[in-house]
């Protein structure tokens, strides 16, 4: 056998091409072992071994472990995978008492430019393909295990929305061949209003998060860039479409940074923009990226900041940050230029 795709880009019937001279329920057995049972090829016992080899070769992983990285006491883990023609991306696992979320890339890079995120300051490389995000998935499940992943949020590099039909089916095999509930599932947009439409439309009760970082126009086209094609309004239309249609809850992710975001007409403007979508605000102390420059607000401001808005009726909680020591935080995702190199080389 060939090598003909990537281990976790080919569906059942393609599997079931591969071993046409096998008995039939084969291709099911295989399928079901790399997806729910985690497992490679040559960890599949219950196949001869002969064939365990052949798979081995024909199905190869499309990641390449280029770094791995651990903090947190063991809890937080970060990888960085060189891929197919020479980019690269990072995944994150990280651990918690009640739950075990993957953080997920969906492109090498990213085209948004939002100037304060570590992936828009490096610009976008390439769309990942379906199995690129699914292995991220199993990959994190084998390091969790015994413990199995409960939560995958698409919140890695690049734009889930900007890569949709790929990014989308590995949500169904994430669902349907992994095991885990769509609702555990958390897709996050800087705001691609046809992309928020078509999610709308899509019959997987996945979870939405939009990163909003400023209500106010003006300010949101400075920082995060693609609001002058899809600015305010348009973006609260389709949310509270969204919201309609779906009668889930919607979530707005909230970097704050000070001076910037932080002031108590920011709070305001956040509140009236969000009240009415009932969404829940997720604030973030802004991470340290190399190419912006502003602080992130004071403690004592994200404290005040959450509890105003929780005062004007928007739920309002801070997202724990995990990983800062080895740049595995919201916004600080970027394939180090030493993998990227190293990539090039080979
Ligand atoms: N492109 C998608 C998926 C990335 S999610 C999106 O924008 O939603 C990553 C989250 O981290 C986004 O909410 C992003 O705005 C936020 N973020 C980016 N840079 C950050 C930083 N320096 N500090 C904290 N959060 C940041």
């Amino acid at each position: 056998m060939e090598p003909m795709a990537t281990r976790y880009d080919v569906d059942v019937e393609e599997i079931a091409e591969l071993l046409s001279s096998q008995p039939s329920y084969r291709s099911r057995q295989v399928f079901d072992a790399l997806y729910s049972g985690l497992r490679s090829p040559n960890e599949m016992t219950n196949l001869p071994k002969d064939l365990r080899e052949e798979l081995e070769v024909a199905l190869p992983l499309a990641l390449r472990e280029e770094a791995k990285q651990v903090t947190d006491d063991g809890e937080t883990t970060k990888w960085a995978y060189g891929l197919e023609g020479g980019s690269a991306i990072e995944t994150v696992l990280m651990s918690y008492k009640q739950r075990v979320t993957v953080c997920v890339s969906t492109q090498a890079g990213c085209a948004m430019a939002c100037s304060f995120c570590a992936t828009g300051q490096a610009g976008f490389t390439r769309q990942l393909t379906t199995g690129e995000i699914v292995e991220q998935v199993v990959r994190a499940g084998r390091e969790a295990s015994p413990r199995r992943v409960s939560n995958v949020v698409f919140m890695g590099m690049g734009e889930p929305m900007a890569n949709y039909e790929p990014m989308m089916e590995a949500v169904r095999r994430i669902n349907g061949a992994i095991g885990i509930s769509a609702r555990k599932v958390t897709i996050s947009t800087v705001g691609i209003v046809p992309g928020i439409k078509k999610l709308t439309e899509d019959p997987l009760p996945v979870n939405l998060a939009v990163s909003l970082h400023s209500a106010n126009d003006r300010r949101r086209d400075e920082l995060v860039p693609i609001n002058k094609r899809y600015p305010l309004g348009m973006l609260a239309d389709a949310c509270s479409d969204y919201v309609e249609a779906t009668h889930r809850r919607l979530s707005f992710e909230w970097a704050l940074i000070d001076g910037v975001n932080d002031t108590d007409r920011d709070i305001d403007e956040l509140a009236a923009y969000a009240r009415p979508l009932k969404a829940h605000v997720n604030v973030i102390p802004l991470n340290p990226t190399p190419g912006y420059l502003v602080r992130g607000s004071s403690r004592e401001r994200v404290n005040e900041f959450v509890l105003a808005l929780n005062e004007q009726d928007v739920t309002t909680t801070v997202r724990a940050t995990r990983g800062r020591e080895i740049a595995a935080a919201c916004g600080q995702l970027a394939a180090p230029v030493s993998i990227t190199k190293k990539v090039d080389q080979s």
